[in-house]
């Protein structure tokens, strides 16, 4: 990524600005392909998901009609005061720290102020890839740091209900590592991008897509191998009656599964939780150490929930869908990150050679190729996740039911499932009667009550004991 090759290099067409056109104003023809190309991506990823996605996760006639979830059937009226209490202790840090993390990252991205922040730290860098490093590491620390006050209070609030067995030692350096985990990805993903832009002034929309798409899928796939072990150990399932009764229920399934594996979550938490991630050669099962307590059957349950994911391949699907909408999403940034009003607003001239040496930046491909346009396309990014969250919750939890009924179809036996989702959700103080914003927000997952309604559904269509209530 040398500087002066680039400057000087025969990168394709006039600087952004049609022939004739006025200086530094974005040619309409890329603009155009680029939005359209956009548009034909998340038309392609809604069909996808309208069709791909479970929508009713357990189809057929219930005897009797479906079930209600009802909190009061199961829980005590202690556990829920808990669960509610719990919840109004959680729910202020986390819709705070949202919305001043929203504005924050929208307020630097589209007046001067993050244009100028970055021109601020990188006043002395004279190499572009280096400017595009210190940039994106200052604007993702100094985004992390506004965040930290809210998350130190989420944390006392796990604390005070006995959730969190860290130090505040040991959660620093955690959340230390998740910004280092930050900074590699966007740095590599906004090193390339700007090359891109800078080298490819009009077009770059088009191999941003590509790279995008293969970046996700990329890193979807070395996480388990690559990102999973910067937070914790790992060991296989201890040889012994539960290992061979897990992978001889997984056999059974006709899912090829040579390990189950054994994360120390303890050191972290006291939650119960289970999980499948990569695909291919770098898929694994990985259980929590916590849930090594509980009773075996209520651990087979949970591991056929985990196998309906692998059977479905929900990770490497998720992953392609969610690639396919990035490749959108980085098509959609060409047109927004070279229309003039916008460049205007974040403090970009896209006519003029921005400062520090970075002429050149705005005669190929305008303010888009100035590395202080970062802020802009942080917020964009922003903004474009966020929307994205409910609907990626909303398919989410549907993928997850679908996942439940896996389970009970494998274990045929839902009493047991209702018991280990009632343990889960006590001791994890789920929330038991999620509202409708934290349902579009926060849940990945349908509620406590929700997963054990379905199971009564389920037991009653199969003719088997219906669970009764848990106390
Ligand atoms: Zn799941």
């Amino acid at each position: 990524m040398s500087e002066a090759e680039t400057d000087e290099g025969s990168a394709e067409g006039t600087a952004g600005g049609r022939p004739g056109g006025a200086p530094g104003a974005p040619a309409r023809r890329p603009r155009v392909a680029a939005a359209v190309t956009a548009a034909v991506l998340f038309a392609g990823v809604a069909a996808v998901l309208a069709l791909t996605t479970p929508w009713s996760p357990l189809p057929g006639h219930v005897p009797g009609g479906r079930v209600r979830p009802d909190p009061a059937l199961d829980f005590t009226p202690a556990e829920i005061a808990r669960s509610r209490a719990f919840d109004s202790a959680v729910n202020p840090p986390a819709y705070s720290g949202l919305a001043v993390g929203l504005v924050l990252v929208l307020v630097l991205g589209f007046t001067p102020l993050g244009a100028r922040f970055i021109g601020w730290v990188t006043a002395r860098t004279r190499r572009r890839w280096l400017r595009i490093i210190t940039a994106t590491l200052a604007l993702t620390t100094l985004l992390r740091i506004a965040g930290l006050p809210f998350d130190v209070w989420g944390e006392s609030v796990l604390r005070r209900y006995g959730l969190s067995t860290q130090s505040w030692p040991a959660w620093l350096v955690d959340q230390a590592k998740s910004l280092a985990v930050t900074w590699v990805i966007y740095t590599i993903a906004l090193l390339l991008l700007y090359a891109l832009t800078r080298r490819f002034p009009r077009y770059w929309w088009t191999g941003a897509a590509a790279g995008g798409f293969v970046l996700v899928v990329f890193v979807s796939f070395v996480y388990p191998l690559a990102v999973e072990p910067v937070f914790n150990k790992f060991h296989s399932l201890p040889a012994g009656q539960l290992r061979s009764d897990l992978l001889a229920m997984a056999r059974r399934d006709g899912v090829p599964v040579k390990d189950v594996l054994v994360a120390d979550a303890s050191r972290r938490t006291t939650s119960l939780n289970a999980y499948v991630s990569g695909f291919g050669s770098t898929r694994r099962i990985v259980l929590y150490d916590t849930l090594l307590k509980s009773p075996p059957a209520q651990v087979e349950s949970i591991v056929g929930h985990e196998l309906g994911h692998a059977e479905r391949d929900d990770v490497l699907w998720g992953t392609l869908v969610g690639a396919l909408g990035v490749a959108g999403a980085l098509c959609l940034l060409y047109p927004l990150m070279t229309s003039p009003r916008l460049l205007r607003r974040a403090g970009l001239d896209p006519g003029a050679p921005g400062p520090g040496g970075a002429g050149p930046d705005a005669r190929r491909g305008g303010g888009a190729a100035d590395p202080r346009s970062i802020a802009l396309l942080l917020a964009l990014v922003t903004a474009g996740t966020t929307l994205a969250a409910p609907v990626q919750n909303l398919v989410s939890r549907r993928i997850e039911a679908r996942a439940d009924v896996h389970a009970l179809d494998l274990t045929r036996d839902p009493s047991t499932f209702v018991s280990m989702q009632h343990a889960l959700s006590v001791r994890n103080v789920s929330d038991l009667d999620p509202d409708a914003a934290e349902y579009l927000l926060w849940l990945t997952h349908p509620s406590g009550p929700d997963r054990i309604a379905m199971a009564r559904d389920w037991a009653r269509m199969h003719r088997v004991r219906v669970p009764p209530p848990q106390h």
